[in-house]
């Protein structure tokens, strides 16, 4: 076959925030980094974070302190999560964003110069250090512009299909260059995971057109353990109107900074519903709630700032009761700060510039004057590939995750903003690990046959023909898009999920006749089929583990299981590939929580 093999100590598949991160520290501790993206550089998912980066820095508000922040992410996960990731998480998380502020990243700033930090749900107090709401655009500049100096191979616009293994250890990674169709073959001594989500095995997603799950499926198919994969995360504020631009993201910023959410009769119904774990962090009244974002420090948060899952929820019990917006959403209103403070507009400009555009260009809305229409859109997934909490490697040795690919840290539920420092923390950490990996276990042996192997799978597409048996890759895509939405989304039954097992089978079984037209070269419907195998595995393991966990608990909502189960609480749920190529489900004991990790929750609550 036609294929250019190439040597690196440390392999980062994954440009986004985090694999920037790891391969920066790999590179850091004298590996040999080669990076490879979908995408040209600079154009990872990251770059359209908006909000901002969680870090106790304690800027704005003096009672912050990593202690606080552990236990707002274990609340805001439900305690699913793993300990130990949440504290060095919230402990290292500061010295992260302080180093991306030396590196050159401009954050907003408090009037006496130090980062300025706003407040999003499920934060204590104001946590969030940004760059108005285009944050991910600058971290993302900072790292690359930080990364270009350490000498890192970057091959873009490369997709990786396949890992390679020596024995039991990874050592590498079959690739193909999207622009001309040519194979790459990666030989490293441990290899990096940073490929970002699922949401496009979604109908509605504000995920962009890379989220396909490709790690996650790399990662199974390769031996390791994925965890908690039922935990996909509904954003509750995503575009509804027009049809083109639904599920597009309307950050939670906006309720941030004062935004609040009302149904068709004008009523600010989330303060019908305050769940008895967040009610004594809540404002009583709208007054209160306006004085909390005003940062006044004696309020308590308003409850638009609730956690996502209970917001989604919310929204979705009003537009299912027949309050919703004429599109099937409910409204968002920023505009009515005009009451209570001057200059409304300008304010509203200036702290959300992106989301006054968006809606402007999009939707023809002016936001400084009218109530946007929003609803869920799915936007992350807390499951993933299950890693060792220091060292980010997977059950297979050689093989390391970061970033949303990896499981662990933010439980059932993740709080806004804990994904970007998710990113630069365990990023750092896997490249670190990485790096000591290759240096003592060397670089394996590379197979012919696994190489042969993934090559010639690639190219089974372009041997059938549609109208002769070969299926229309976007058809598949489409279809199971609109199957996971209905049968496996925000609210659920075992029904349901046992009838998105049955067509689950009949859509692999038409994914397995994908065909290609065309050569090679840049084919955007032969990438599609490719993209399927990775989009169902992920759809899959969603299912089976949305099924197997019997409750409701964080994103996962099941309406014949609508209470939290003592058993339940205890466990996580891992997908593993069995012998003979089946997905197997198994339930494993959560790590034990420590008494430190006890008291301080404790004495948060
Ligand atoms: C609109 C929006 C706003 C958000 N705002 C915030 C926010 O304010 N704060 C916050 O904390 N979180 C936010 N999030 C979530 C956060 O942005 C993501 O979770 C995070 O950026 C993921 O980063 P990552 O490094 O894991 O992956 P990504 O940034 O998605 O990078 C994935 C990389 O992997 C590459 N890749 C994937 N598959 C392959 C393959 N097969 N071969 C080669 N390369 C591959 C891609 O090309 C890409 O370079 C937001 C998400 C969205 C959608």
């Amino acid at each position: 076959m036609d294929s250019t093999t190439l040597e690196h100590d440390v392999l980062v598949i994954g440009a986004g925030g985090a694999g920037l991160r790891a391969a920066i520290e790999a590179s850091a501790h004298g590996a040999r980094v080669g990076l490879v993206c979908k995408s040209l550089l600079g154009k990872a998912h990251t770059v359209m974070a908006e909000g901002g980066m969680a870090a106790a820095l304690a800027n704005v508000d003096e009672r912050d302190g990593w202690q606080v922040h552990f236990a707002d992410t274990m609340r805001g996960g439900q305690y699913l999560n793993h300990p130990v990731m949440a504290e060095l998480h919230a402990k290292e998380a500061p010295a992260r964003v302080r180093e991306l502020e030396a590196w050159g990243a401009l954050f907003d700033r408090t009037k006496d110069g130090r980062i300025l930090q706003r407040n999003f749900g499920g934060h204590k107090f104001p946590r969030l250090a940004h760059v108005g709401d285009r944050t991910g655009l600058e971290m993302i500049r900072t790292l690359q512009d930080h990364g270009v100096h350490q000498g890192i191979d970057v091959h873009m616009e490369v997709t990786v299909l396949a890992l390679l293994k020596d024995g039991p250890r990874v050592c590498g990674a079959v690739a193909y260059d999207r622009e001309r169709g040519r194979f790459r073959v990666f030989s490293a001594g441990a290899v990096v995971l940073a490929t970002g989500g699922i949401g496009k095995a979604y109908s509605i997603t504000s995920n962009s057109w890379e989220y396909t799950g490709d790690g996650h499926a790399l990662a199974y198919h390769a031996g390791a353990d994925l965890m908690d994969m039922e935990f996909v995360q509904f954003h509750p504020t995503g575009m509804v109107w027009p049809p083109s631009v639904r599920g597009i993201l309307v950050t939670e910023g906006v309720r941030g900074e004062g935004g609040v959410l009302l149904n068709s009769q004008g009523r600010r119904f989330m303060f019908d519903d305050i769940p008895e774990n967040y009610r004594n962090q809540t404002a009583k009244d709208a007054e209160e709630g306006w004085r909390y974002v005003q940062g006044d420090k004696t309020a308590s948060r308003p409850p638009e700032l609730l956690t996502r899952d209970h917001v989604a929820r919310c929204i979705v019990r009003e537009i299912k009761s027949g309050r919703g917006s004429p599109h099937g959403g409910v409204y968002l209103d920023i505009a009515w700060i005009k009451d209570k403070i001057p200059n409304a507009a300008e304010h509203i400009k200036k702290k959300l510039p992106s989301m006054y555009h968006q809606f402007h260009q999009l939707a023809g809305i002016d936001i400084t004057r009218e109530p946007m229409e929003v609803g869920p859109t799915v936007h992350y997934i807390m499951g993933g590939v299950r890693v060792h909490p220091e060292t980010q490697m997977s059950t297979v040795p050689g093989l390391f995750a970061a970033g949303e690919v990896a499981a662990g840290l933010h439980g059932a539920n993740r709080l806004g903003g804990n994904s970007l420092s998710d990113l630069l923390v365990f990023g750092k950490r896997a490249g670190e690990h990485a790096a000591g990996f290759a240096r003592t276990s060397g670089r394996g042996r590379v197979d012919p046959a696994q190489v042969e192997r993934a090559q010639r799978d690639a190219l089974e597409p372009f041997e059938r023909r549609l109208g002769a048996g070969g299926e229309n890759p976007y058809q598949v895509q489409n279809a199971l898009q609109e199957m996971m939405q209905d049968l496996v989304g925000i609210v659920r039954t075992e029904v349901e999920m046992a009838r998105a097992l049955d067509r689950l089978a009949v859509l692999k079984e038409r994914a397995g006749r994908a065909a290609a037209t065309g050569h090679r070269e840049y084919n955007p419907g032969w990438h599609t089929a490719l993209d399927l195998k990775n989009l169902l595995t992920v759809s899959e393991a969603i299912a089976r583990s949305a099924l197997e966990r019997r409750e409701s608990r964080g994103g996962h909502f099941r309406e014949d299981y609508p209470g939290k189960s003592e058993r339940e609480a205890q466990t996580n749920i891992i997908c593993r590939r069995a012998e003979g190529g089946s997905m197997s489900v198994v339930r494993e004991p959560l790590p034990a929580m420590s008494a430190e990790h006890k008291r301080l929750i404790e004495e948060q609550k």
